[in-house]
């Protein structure tokens, strides 16, 4: 007997090889097998007499072959089987392509089920190649919506359509409800598995709906729980309560006025500090947008109620110019900084960490070396995380395990809209930093193609004689990734630019390079040692090169909007004017439509709004940018209100039962929800 966690072996049709094609979907288990749901369907449920048909339609008829079906042969790699089928109203001539079997396997005087396109020319009608099933077949791909399925090439329509059905008949009995029955009733959905039977095989278009319904709610359902959950664990921790402190003071020593979003943000992040619970704070702001202050004023607060903070960049150079910045904040207070970093030599590693043991530093800035098993702190209060998309949920949770229960505050620059970062960080607080300090210069953007190349080379040189930098950025390019030819990789557009400017230094950071030597590159870059970087995203992380005042992305349609805003966000850092070159020979009006998007503002919301709207969440979210599992069927952006009430109904089930002990199959799945995605982060 199979049940869900059966492996897909055991169905027929399903060898060695087509379970490999399927383990490459990530389907390994009749259960994995039911939740690939299908991409789209076709509406083969029509018939139609031959008669009535008209030109371009697609539709369903039922025919009588009429006379033996030939199979001639053109030439060398083209055949043709033809034959005749009619109806009471009229007749069609099939032609099939290539398809020589069909000469044997179509019989005249037998009925047939064609679904395709009719072409009519006078008064004849044809069909090319339409799907075809006898008039009897069992569980046929006629006469009714017929799911379509993402697939690869090993696995055709076929095989993953059959697959599912027998999936689906061993196991119906045992899909599992997640939903409590109450939530179900109130939200109006419709079982597992009715839903789980329509999806795959909808009786008609409104049990699609219904079973699309249910799915998406339980989907943003046990989203929801899994990030209540640990907001839950967290917000119950007992932290260090800090005394209130007046941060005038702080402001006052600064050399600029905080505008009034970081103020808002500083507040919100120091009510939390004096709530005697631990605080787990977000802080998002568009790139420039000054979260660094944010994170000075409540080391400074830490500092006055006697704690030590830490700092985590996820890079070398990130933690030095973030030890640059805080200095500048915090040492006129006196304030101890000191740095930790995988390149520290062993003397250095060994005096920070006996400062650390002993309380002699109140902020340490460093990369994961801060959190390696050797450490200890005394004191710590606060963790500060930069740029939390590298990290991801888990990450997150393994290094708060260091002292006893410290505040979190997160720092991200990936905007998310609003509305939607207020319940997908389910687990964080949010503080947003939606304004930029005054004075900011726009990155004038200009999406262009290849026939422009000449003159963005002649800017090039411009810039650089006038001792400018530029960064050029390059998609990554993975071994297995079939890409079309023209696609350039860093180390190989390096090689081209070189030749074209001999004159020029040409520095290239990919990533396949070591961390060490990605940081020896980059820190040449910033000390003035190269006039041109060439990389792939690695750079997309926040380093600051005031100098540099081009950013050139090559095949930007390979790049994901909120992706691009980062990358510009590289430059304008400066006193200079700024440009962002965006080089694509994509046709297609969606990918000029998106670079437009950029083009026309310089707002990291607006761009990540529109994102959302033109891409559709499953990238947006994506788990590596935003440490969110991939969504099956939820639509985050166009199902906004289900998600809302999905996270209201799943913070009334946990407060009545916190730990889901009441519910194991939603417990189990809530689990397994970051666990299965973890491999994704970083
Ligand atoms: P990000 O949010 O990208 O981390 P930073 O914290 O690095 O931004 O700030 C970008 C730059 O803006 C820094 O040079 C910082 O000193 C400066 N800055 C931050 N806040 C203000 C402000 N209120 N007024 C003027 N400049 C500011
Ligand atoms: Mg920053």
């Amino acid at each position: 007997m199979a049940d869900l966690q059966t492996d897909i072996r055991y169905l027929k049709g399903i060898g060695e090889k087509k379970a490999l094609a399927f383990q490459k979907l990530g389907v390994f288990t009749l259960y994995d097998l039911l939740c690939c749901f299908p991409r789209r369907y076709e509406d083969r449920s029509v018939y139609k007499p031959i008669g009535l048909t008209v030109h371009g339609e697609t539709v369903c008829i039922r025919a009588l072959v009429a006379d033996t079906p030939r199979l001639s042969r053109i030439r060398r790699g083209l055949d043709l089987v033809k034959f005749r089928a009619v109806d009471e109203s009229g007749m069609v001539d099939i032609t099939y392509f290539n398809q020589s079997y069909r000469k044997d396997g179509i019989h005249k005087g037998e009925s047939y089920v064609f679904y395709g396109k009719i072409e009519v020319s006078g008064a004849r009608r044809a069909m090319t190649n339409p799907v075809c099933e006898r008039e009897d077949s069992e569980g046929g791909v006629t006469g009714r919506i017929v799911p379509v399925y993402r697939m690869n090439a090993a696995l055709n329509q076929r095989t993953i359509l059959q697959a599912v059905r027998q999936a689906l008949e061993s196991c119906r009995e045992e899909l599992p409800e997640l939903l409590p029955e109450e939530i179900r009733r109130a939200e109006e959905l419709c079982t597992a598995r009715y839903a789980f039977e329509n999806i795959h095989f909808p009786a008609d278009f409104q049990a699609l709906d219904i079973a699309r319904r249910r799915l998406v709610f339980e989907e943003l359902f046990v989203l929801a729980c899994a990030l209540g959950k640990m907001r839950e664990t967290r917000v119950k921790e007992q932290g260090f309560r800090l005394q209130p402190v007046d941060v005038e003071e702080f402001y006052a020593a600064l050399p600029f006025r905080p505008t009034g979003a970081q103020r808002r943000a500083v507040s919100e992040a120091l009510a939390d500090l004096s709530s005697g619970n631990v605080m787990n704070r977000l802080v998002q702001g568009d790139v420039g947008s000054g979260k660094t202050m944010v994170a000075a004023a409540l080391v400074w607060a830490a500092w006055k109620n006697g704690l030590c903070s830490a700092f985590m960049a996820p890079t070398e150079i990130l933690a030095q110019q973030h030890l640059s910045t805080m200095e500048r904040f915090l040492s006129p207070f006196g304030i101890r900084l000191g740095k930790l970093t995988g390149s520290s030599t062993a003397k250095e590693k060994r005096e920070v960490k006996a400062k650390l043991q002993s309380g002699e530093l109140d902020l340490i800035i460093g990369t994961h070396a801060l959190f390696s098993q050797d450490v200890e702190y005394k004191n710590l209060g606060l963790v500060i995380t930069d740029e939390q998309h590298r990290f991801g949920v888990n990450q997150r949770s393994a290094m708060i395990g260091k002292g006893a229960r410290p505040h979190v505050l997160v720092m991200s620059a990936t905007p998310i809209p609003r509305t939607l970062a207020l319940i997908l960080y389910g687990d964080l607080d949010v503080s947003i930093i939606d304004e930029l300090p005054p004075g900011r210069q726009k990155v004038d953007t200009f999406a262009v193609d290849e026939s422009y190349r000449a003159r963005l080379n002649g800017f090039i040189r411009k810039l650089a004689a006038e001792g400018r930098q530029i960064f050029v950025v390059c998609p990554m390019v993975e071994e297995n990734d079939d890409l079309p030819m023209e696609l350039k990789s860093a180390e190989e557009h390096a090689r081209e630019l070189q030749e074209a400017f001999p004159e020029l230094r040409v520095a290239c950071v990919h990533g396949r390079m070591k961390p060490k030597e990605k940081d020896a590159v980059m820190a040449a870059f910033v000390s003035g040692e190269a006039d041109i970087l060439v990389s792939t995203t690695v750079i997309e992380v926040g380093v600051d090169v005031p100098n540099a005042c081009l950013m050139v992305v090559e095949n930007a349609e390979r790049f994901g909007l909120s992706q691009l805003h980062q990358l510009r966000g590289r430059v304008g850092r400066g006193s200079h004017k700024s440009w962002c070159i965006l080089v694509s020979d994509a046709d297609g009006e969606e990918v000029r439509a998106r670079l437009d998007i950029l083009c026309k503002t310089n707002d990291g919301f607006k761009v990540a709004e529109e994102d959302l709207r033109l891409r559709g969440p499953g990238d947006f979210f994506g788990s590596r940018q935003s440490g969110l599992p991939e969504m099956h069927v939820a639509d985050l952006g166009g199902d906004a209100q289900v998600l809302q009430r999905a996270q209201q109904a799943a913070l009334r089930l946990l407060d009545q039962d916190p730990s889901l002990a009441e519910h194991p199959a939603l417990r189990e799945r809530v689990n397994r929800l970051f666990h299965d995605s973890a491999d994704s982060f970083n």
